[in-house]
């Protein structure tokens, strides 16, 4: 059980033309076994605000760039990604955690984000609708925004730095991305492939470090223009409040749902929970936390759920066959069994798993959960679900809403009717028929509502959010 031999990557800053290294390092572990598995620079506030003035000289020459011109260098780095596919996901597994059949699936996605992120167009104003604009023509161009601070998270490293990037050279905007401190290894990765596809000097910039020192500057930076960021609502509402006038999306965390009608295909629905609920541990924004299931079904449902979670290999997330790993941290773990411990502790049965092995949590399965049990109310990242059970729809549905978070819900049923009242009735901001709420396709407009973000991310959504609509009125 090992990953293929290299010596350990140095990971260094990327400033402009410049790979920097520091003074002090840390050493990155491989969250499964504390491997070490990279030395990486640490960032200094000197060394961001080098990064965000050499974005700032590089955004004029990125803003003349064609769209077509842009769209071929999104294609030139997706071209690297593809022929170095498995050095990129070697790094996701051994940075994360996540078991390597997933990491792969990771770089698939971000070939795809990257190839959705070109359609850049204004519009057509119609001003004549009112008199006021008679004898006059109006059109939108589209402007980048200028230089955007990218903020990611550890869970989905590259995908997600993926649907920042991407979007934001498509605008014409120059980067700095700062990554989780946990999971530096593939944003360096990436700025290797951005030079060598041939990005203007400056247009991608990385400087890792601490989130309260390093991202917190990039946040109060007068140099930077927009913050797109990714991660715990906690951090999300500290870049709110200190972001002063700049543009800022967040995409924060969920303890998404699903709801099992008497008439859900079971043979369909209960591999699609296991995916849902149990992929990368748990450790998805959209995770299936919590199962509605009707009371004619939620029988059969726990049980066949247990078997095929009994089924799932638990190990070293470098083994092909590995299906559930460790948790990003034993601190995580920790909490997601103390967690678990109250849930039972306020009356839950734990039918299976829950069991922590250092930061490896065997995956779970609880019912008769109180709504009180924090795994109820907050969001777990972890391999275990709830499963509860009702004899009314309006009551699932009630249930499901009563949470802070509103990101994507899913509700199983054959009965169309019922589907799309219920998808209007769920306060999220993606709902999945006969589907778990952990689906998602690169392109889909992807977001929350309530405390789970502000703006929608997807490429066409992002590349909307990092441009302006400039407004040309011609008097004819
Ligand atoms: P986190 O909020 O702890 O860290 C995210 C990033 O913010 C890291 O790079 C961190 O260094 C940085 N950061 C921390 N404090 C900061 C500050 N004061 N100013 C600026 N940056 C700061 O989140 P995490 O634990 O890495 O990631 C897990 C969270 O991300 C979960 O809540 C999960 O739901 C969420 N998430 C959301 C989505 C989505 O699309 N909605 C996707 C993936 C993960």
């Amino acid at each position: 059980m090992s990953y293929s031999t290299t010596t350990l990557p140095n990971i260094t800053l990327r400033i402009g033309a410049e790979w920097v290294e520091t003074a002090e390092t840390d050493t990155i572990r491989l969250p499964y076994d504390g491997t070490p598995v990279a030395t990486a620079a640490r960032g200094t506030r000197e060394l961001l605000g080098r990064a965000i003035a050499a974005a700032r000289a590089a955004a004029p020459a990125l803003a003349t760039l064609a769209n077509y011109e842009r769209a071929e260098l999104l294609e030139r780095i997706a071209a690297l990604v593809r022929r170095d596919a498995a050095e990129f996901a070697q790094l996701i597994s051994q940075e994360t955690g996540r078991p390597i059949q997933e990491a792969r699936g990771e770089v698939d996605r971000g070939l795809s984000t990257l190839a959705a992120a070109r359609d850049l167009h204004g519009e057509v104003v119609p001003l004549e609708a009112v008199a006021a604009g008679a004898g006059h023509l109006a059109l939108t161009v589209r402007e980048p925004v200028g230089v955007i601070g990218i903020i990611t998270p550890f869970n989905v490293p590259f995908n997600l730095a993926l649907h920042k990037l991407g979007p934001a050279l498509a605008g014409g905007n120059a980067v700095v991305h700062k990554p989780s401190e946990q999971t530096p290894l593939s944003a360096w990765r990436l700025a290797k492939a951005v030079e060598e596809a041939g990005a203007p000097v400056g247009a991608y910039n990385v400087v890792t470090g601490a989130g309260r020192e390093i991202g917190a500057a990039l946040v109060e930076s007068e140099g930077v223009d927009m913050i797109t960021f990714t991660g715990s609502i906690a951090t999300g509402e500290w870049i709110r409040a200190h972001a002063g006038l700049k543009k800022v999306t967040l995409e924060l965390g969920g303890n998404s749902a699903v709801i099992l009608e008497p008439d859900t295909d079971l043979d369909t629905a209960i591999p699609r929970l296991v995916q849902g609920g149990y992929g990368h541990s748990g450790q998805l924004c959209i995770s299936v936390q919590r199962v509605y299931a009707h009371s004619s079904i939620a029988k059969s449902v726990t049980e066949r759920l247990v078997a095929a979670v009994e089924k799932l290999k638990v190990g070293h997330p470098s083994e092909p066959s590995t299906a559930v790993s460790s948790l990003i941290s034993e601190a995580a773990a920790t909490r997601v069994e103390q967690w678990t411990q109250d849930a039972v502790e306020r009356g839950a049965k734990l039918l299976t798993g829950g069991v922590r092995h250092g930061a490896t949590i065997t995956p779970g399965v609880l019912a008769e959960v109180p709504a009180s049990a924090r795994l109820m109310q907050q969001e777990l990242f972890g391999p275990l679900v709830a499963v509860n059970s009702y004899d009314d729809l309006g009551d699932a549905i009630e249930a499901v809403n009563a949470t802070p978070y509103g990101l994507q819900a899913g509700v199983f049923t054959q009965h169309l009717q019922r589907a799309f009242a219920t998808a209007r009735k769920l306060h999220v901001g993606g709902v999945l028929i006969n589907d778990v709420p952990t689906f998602r396709s690169d392109p889909m407009p992807y977001g929350g509502v309530k405390r789970s973000g502000i703006g929608r991310e997807g490429p066409k959504y992002a590349l909307e959010e990092m441009t302006e609509p400039k407004l040309i009125v011609w008097r004819v």
